[in-house]
């Protein structure tokens, strides 16, 4: 395994659309473990393949609820509610801004065997999943972010104050 580097905001690869995966390779394996690395080193919940320069559709996550998700082709089928939050992306480092994501969603996706599955997802594991399949459309959160974008220490203190 082996960490790569992340592309940053500016970067025209995070702009591009990605291809759907048709087989899980050993290089599409290998990527998917590197993808891993990479998240858990940059302490992500969530990474993309554009964020790590490769233009296919295919997205990990983990938001410390006990699972290691990967999704291949990932398409969001239903939406429910709304919530508004931070979101930050470890293509945009330093900063945060409050993004408005459905706070229910089904989604459907292969895994790593290409076996199809549906999952239905609340909260942060939502708002994780919308963020994470709009980089595979070339979308990012600053994009839908109301009001600034703010410095994530700037946040901080400010959560601190109340
Ligand atoms: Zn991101």
């Amino acid at each position: 395994m082996a960490v790569r580097q992340i592309r940053v905001l500016g970067d025209d690869l995070l702009r591009k659309n990605c291809k759907p995966i048709t087989a899980v390779t050993p290089r599409i394996q290998q990527l998917i473990d590197d993808m891993f690395e990479t998240m858990y080193e940059a302490n992500g919940v969530g990474l993309a393949g554009p964020q790590v320069g490769i233009l296919k559709q295919v997205v990990v996550i983990d938001v410390d609820d006990g699972n290691q998700y990967v999704m291949i082709n990932p398409e969001i089928l239903e939406t429910e509610g709304s919530l508004t939050e931070y979101e930050g992306c470890l293509s945009v480092p330093g900063k945060t801004g409050k993004v408005t994501r459905p706070a229910h969603i089904k989604v459907r996706a292969f895994d790593e065997n290409m076996e199809v599955f549906e999952l239905e997802a609340d909260d942060l594991l939502a708002r994780a999943i919308c963020h994470e399949c709009d980089h595979l459309h070339g979308g990012l959160y600053v994009d839908l972010v109301e009001g600034e974008l703010k410095d994530v220490e700037d946040v901080a203190e400010e959560e601190e104050e109340g």
